[in-house]
């Protein structure tokens, strides 16, 4: 083992992070190795998930250092190809501490039905699961984005949007999946769990009233 990987053996957050992959598989929302995770480790470093690993199956040492400074991104080994969206993400806002991406089924189709680049949820109790909202009769807004197979142009839209307004904790790319943070790996969970549950939700109601 190099120092790298006991390094990352000891690291309690990499525990944990694998311990939600696990939780996330369970509930069939990161199929066929799809989804990637990340924790903050330093002000311009993160941990992310390798590529093609199955999500249920982490160990520490299969999270991979990932650096940023001035723009260019430096790795270790092959990680997730949608490290760029992670690492801006870290950027736009330095109080988030965990990034979590999915492909739920409900997540994927619900993008897929809204052409709208922002989507608001109200009248949920649930909508209380997201940090900020304290009622459900407040809007809760959650932004789309088209799907690319260029992350860095994904990486610079969602920077132009932040800009205008930082985004509210979760965000969608059009029939490919859900991206949630948090300012702890435990808000980051309660985030991805709330938005799943609101999208779920919504596609339901959509379902029966359309
Ligand atoms: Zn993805």
């Amino acid at each position: 083992m190099n120092n790298t990987a006991q390094l990352h053996q000891l690291n309690p957050h990499a525990i944990a992070l694998c311990a939600l992959g696990r939780w996330i598989a369970s509930r069939h929302w990161v199929p066929a190795t799809g989804g990637n995770f990340s924790i903050r480790s330093g002000e311009h470093s993160a941990l992310v998930t390798a590529s093609g690993k199955d999500k249920g199956e982490l160990s520490p040492q299969d999270l991979l250092p990932v650096s940023w400074q001035d723009g260019s991104l430096t790795c270790t080994g092959t990680p997730s190809a949608e490290t760029a969206l992670h690492a801006r993400l870290y950027q736009l806002d330095p109080q988030i501490k965990a990034v979590l991406h999915t492909h739920s089924v409900q997540a994927t189709v619900f993008s897929r039905i809204i052409s709208e680049d922002s989507y608001l949820f109200q009248g949920y109790e649930m909508q209380k699961a997201i940090s900020g909202n304290t009622t459900h009769t407040a809007a809760c807004p959650l932004a789309l984005f088209d799907n690319t197979q260029h992350i860095p142009e994904l990486a610079d839209k969602l920077s132009q949007r932040w800009q205008q307004q930082p985004l509210h904790w979760g965000l969608l790319v059009r029939g490919h999946g859900l991206y949630v943070w948090g300012r702890s790996l435990d808000e980051a969970k309660r985030h991805l769990e709330g938005w799943e549950f609101l999208i779920n939700c919504e596609l339901e109601r959509l379902k029966l009233t359309r």
